[in-house]
């Protein structure tokens, strides 16, 4: 990864808005990917500073993890007071305006810094290391494709086991588990499964319920490979599922289907959201789906571009979204069908390979 080409680039962006240092602060994970980004640091806090003299802060937990991961900038250990150690740290070099990270900056921070160094100007910056994240290189691509191809593997392996009387709650453990015995280093978020009527609610989380026979199971899942998310979402049915669940499948496909043939560079995110959405409204089930046609996967599960109604932004070659259509029948079930796919020069890699072209019937 060319971290370095990535804090070049934003010390650009940065000087362009009349800036003369940035600011990236992860305390306890609160801005652990924009960190990772730009340094290569998987640990809970630490700091950055990107300017004319660029420096790697921590406390002495990590001092010894960030000699391993951080390459070609200098380290330094703060004191256990590190939010004063920080502000004289910049008073020391001379700084003025500093950009400093809007979205993932506690208050608490920004606070302490204005009021511990009240000769520098602290602007807030809605975005910026974020859109650099958005066009992912190839190597960055190459360990979502690996993540995705993961989470298709587990897929495979616990529809193989899926039958009525199992508990939602324990095949996403199993799942989970399975996840990091092969190779994953966690989820890229809790895993959902959903059986029966939990399927109608898009953000479910798996319970006690036990799947009957005639349930749909949705399952939502990602691995996490070398820090990189995989988000995939497939129904299968556990025996019969009845015609209704047929013909919403079938609605379903075809959006998901027209979503990724909409997907191409210089096309708005939100004109493949309309695309894919047009299908579910023209079927008469508009009102039954309610969330955006997909996001964009990286580091974090949800992160830019936007693939929804309200986006305002426009494909390009390396970012890496999902197209996952959905329609729920509230007190019924839900289903929806979900894949990760890279935008290249000259059309699309589609990431998720399980297989999807009819409702699996167990
Ligand atoms: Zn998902
Ligand atoms: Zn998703």
């Amino acid at each position: 990864m060319d971290y370095a080409a990535r804090r070049e680039e934003l010390w650009r962006r940065a000087r362009e808005r009349g800036l003369d240092a940035f600011l990236v602060i992860n305390v306890e994970h609160s801005d652990g990917a924009n960190l990772r980004y730009l340094t290569g640091f998987s640990g809970s806090t630490g700091g950055l500073i990107v300017g004319a003299q660029p420096l790697f802060v921590t406390d002495s937990r990590y001092t010894e993890q960030a000699g391993h991961e951080v390459v070609g900038l200098p380290i330094e250990e703060t004191t256990p007071r590190w939010l004063p150690w920080l502000a004289d740290k910049l008073g020391a070099l001379g700084v003025k305006r500093v950009g400093i990270g809007a979205h993932r900056t506690s208050v608490y921070v920004f606070q302490e810094l204005a009021r511990l160094a009240p000769g520098i100007e602290f602007v807030p910056q809605a975005g910026m290391v974020e859109d650099l994240r958005r066009v992912k290189s190839g190597e960055e691509i190459e360990r979502i494709a690996a993540a995705a191809r993961l989470t298709d593997e587990g897929l495979r392996w616990i529809v193989d086991r899926l039958a009525p009387g199992l508990r939602e709650r324990d095949v996403a453990l199993d799942l989970e588990v399975w996840y990091r015995r092969n190779g994953a280093h966690g989820v890229a978020f809790d895993l959902i499964v959903a059986s029966g009527p939990g399927s109608a609610m898009p953000h479910y989380r798996p319970g006690e319920r036990t799947i009957e026979r005639g349930d749909l199971v949705l399952f939502d899942i990602g691995a996490r490979v070398d820090g990189y998310c995989a988000d995939l979402t497939r129904v299968v049915a556990v025996g019969e599922p009845g015609r209704d669940a047929r013909d919403i499948y079938r609605i379903v496909l075809e959006a998901n289907r027209t979503g990724l043939a909409a997907v191409r560079a210089g096309v708005a995110g939100k004109d493949v959201d309309l695309a894919a959405r047009d299908v579910i409204v023209r079927a008469g089930h508009g009102d039954r789906f309610g969330h955006g046609l997909g996001h964009g996967v990286g580091l974090e599960v949800h992160e830019g571009p936007g693939v929804g109604p309200a986006s305002e932004d426009v494909l390009a070659p390396g970012n890496v979204v999902t197209i996952e259509p959905g329609i729920y029948l509230p007190g019924r079930f839900g289903i929806r069908i979900e894949d990760l796919v890279a935008v290249t020069a000259d059309g699309v890699r589609v990431l998720s390979s399980f297989p999807k072209d009819e409702l699996l019937v167990l």
